[in-house]
Formats: structure tokens, C-alpha cells, sequence
């Protein structure tokens, strides 16, 4: 059976590649779908993943041949808890402390998911230096939802995170691996942020590699 991966992001595309070894992965792209990235209205982790997983389905059942399949989507981000959690759901569209209207809701703005990581990781810093905050109050956890989808009657939806610490200034940011808010996350055990763990280590502890190896006791 083909199973096709619900995402646009390379990275993500590249570290699942990798978590689910043994399972072939076929992108949007090798169905003439470029640049997949439906709108995620969910208001949790997901019901967003479940969104990107329904779109894709519906796109190839609609116009793919090749079935049957199933489709793989993730939807993750990053929980800081001194900012409530924030900026979770909207971590790929978060620009900083003006993300947030003074309910708290988001507020999205054209283009902001074309800042860079490194932008945004400071953005981040320096909304927590804001809040002026307190060590033990600088936990955070990576979270991904993981949906293997058969259609929107049958699929399986497992849940997974990873904890760390937001590294207290800038000048503790550090490491090259990974992608996104990985050099800004600190895991105290290891003494290391998560953009210094090779590839490999980071897979076995994140979030995604987690739930990444529920899924692939399906699949493989
Ligand atoms: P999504 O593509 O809507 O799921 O957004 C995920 C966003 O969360 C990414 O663009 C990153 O900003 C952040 N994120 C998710 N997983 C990771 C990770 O493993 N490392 C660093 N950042 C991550």
C-alpha cells in the first residue's frame, strides 16, 4: 500500500524519511501536488494534523488512480509554559510578543511564516525576557500529533512531546542539527540544546520520533 506524507515541509519530510525507515513515503509532489499547505483552523495540535491529512486524502482520491493508500500528516510545535503554552499551534506563523492580541489569540500577519528560524528563535527570547522570567518557569516541550489516515472514518491518531528548557539568552543558542526552534531548546540531562544531538539521537528522544515509532508498528 502507498503511503503518502502530508507535508510541504522538508525538514519534517526528511526526519520522518528517516523514523519511518522501513515504510516507503511518497510526497504530494510525486502526484503533481506542489506546494500542499492547506489551512490549519484547528485549535489544537490534532485537529490540525487530521485537517492535513483529510485535505491530502480528499485531493488524491479525487484524482489519483493508485489505491488503495493511506495518508501520513503530523502537525507540531512548540509549548513554552510561561507564555501559556504559546506559541504552539501557531509556532511556523509566530513573529514574536506581537503575535498575540491581549485575549491571547492569535493574530496572523501576511508572510510572517517567511521569517527565518534564527529570526524567530530571537523573537521567542526575547518575548520570554518580557516576561521577565523566572528559571523553573523556563520549560517548554515540543509536541506532534501524528495521524495515520485510511479515511475520515478510520485512522489512528497518537500524540507525543518532548521536554526542554528555552535557553535563557541568546548567546546560549547553539547547535547547527535539526531545524526551527531546535537551538533555542535545552535538554538539561544532556547538556545540550536540541540542534547539537546528531540526527540520529534527536530521533529517538523528539516528539516526532516518538510518535513516529507508534505509527511505524503499523505500517512496517
Ligand atoms: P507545522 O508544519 O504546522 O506542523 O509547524 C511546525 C513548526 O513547529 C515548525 O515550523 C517549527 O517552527 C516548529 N517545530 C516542530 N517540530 C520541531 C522540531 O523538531 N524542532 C524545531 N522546531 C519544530
Amino acid at each position: 500500500m502507498t503511503i503518502w506524507l502530508a507535508s510541504g515541509n522538508k525538514h519534517k519530510q526528511q526526519e520522518l524519511a528517516a523514523i519511518l525507515g522501513g515504510c516507503k513515503l511518497k510526497l504530494p509532489a510525486e502526484a503533481g501536488i506542489h506546494n500542499f499547505d492547506p489551512e490549519e483552523t484547528g485549535t489544537t495540535f490534532a485537529e490540525n494534523a487530521l485537517i492535513k491529512a483529510g485535505s491530502l486524502y480528499h485531493i488524491l482520491n479525487t484524482t489519483n488512480q493508485d489505491k488503495p493508500y493511506a495518508v501520513l500528516a503530523d502537525d507540531s510545535g512548540l509549548c513554552v509554559d510561561v507564555m501559556g503554552g504559546r506559541p504552539g499551534i501557531y509556532s511556523a506563523r509566530y513573529y514574536g510578543k506581537d503575535s498575540w492580541a491581549g485575549n491571547g489569540a492569535f493574530i496572523s500577519k501576511p508572510n510572517a511564516d517567511k521569517l527565518s528560524d534564527s529570526e524567530r528563535n530571537i523573537l521567542l527570547l526575547e518575548e520570554m525576557a518580557a516576561q521577565s522570567t523566572v528559571n523553573a518557569l523556563r520549560t517548554c516541550r515540543f509536541v506532534c500529533a501524528m495521524v495515520l489516515f485510511f479515511g475520515h472514518e478510520r485512522f489512528y491518531l497518537v500524540q507525543e512531546t518532548m521536554e526542554g528548557e528555552i535557553v535563557s539568552a541568546v548567546q546560549e543558542i547553539r547547535g547547527h542539527g535539526g531545524f526551527g526552534y531546535d537551538p533555542v531548546v535545552y535538554i538539561p540531562e544532556l547538556n545540550r540544546t536540541v540542534a547539537e544531538l546528531p540526527e540520529e539521537e534527536k530521533n529517538l528522544l523528539s516528539h516526532r520520533g516518538k510518535a513516529g515509532k507508534v505509527i511505524a508498528k503499523l505500517l512496517c
